[in-house]
């Protein structure tokens, strides 16, 4: 089975870090796509099956919470588990992408086995 991972962050080169990572711990199974920003991560998802997003807080355009805003009240997208993958230090932010239905978070800069993990706990089948 193929998981469509959609990897948001304004950070070329950290898209490119966590694609990467996913690669190295799961060379098999995931197919990663980008997104630069929120805005461009709904107009994906909107027009290609999405199962997991990774998603930055501090983007340009649309953040990242008012991407987790916009995918919840979307009936057709707020089934996509979102984790939130950030340097955010204001636990507040993080705290309320988690009340407002994100499922889990990784703190950069982080290990591939950390963000391994938190995906196998978010989607619960992987190993
Ligand atoms: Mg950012």
């Amino acid at each position: 089975m193929t998981f469509n991972i959609l990897i948001v962050d304004d950070s070329p080169v950290m898209r490119s870090i966590v694609r990467r990572m996913l690669e190295s711990v799961h060379a098999h199974g995931f197919n990663c796509q980008e997104a630069e920003n929120g805005q461009a991560a709904l107009d994906f998802a909107r027009s290609a099956r999405v199962d997991l997003i990774l998603t930055d807080i501090n983007m340009p355009v649309m953040d990242g919470e008012e991407l987790l805003r916009n995918l919840e009240t979307d009936e057709s997208l707020q089934a996509i588990p979102v984790i939130v993958v950030s340097t955010d230090k204001t636990e507040g932010r993080v705290q309320q992408m988690m009340k407002i239905g994100a499922r889990g978070y990784v703190r950069k800069p982080f290990m591939p086995e950390t963000l391994r993990n938190e995906i196998q706990r978010v989607l619960g089948v992987m190993r």
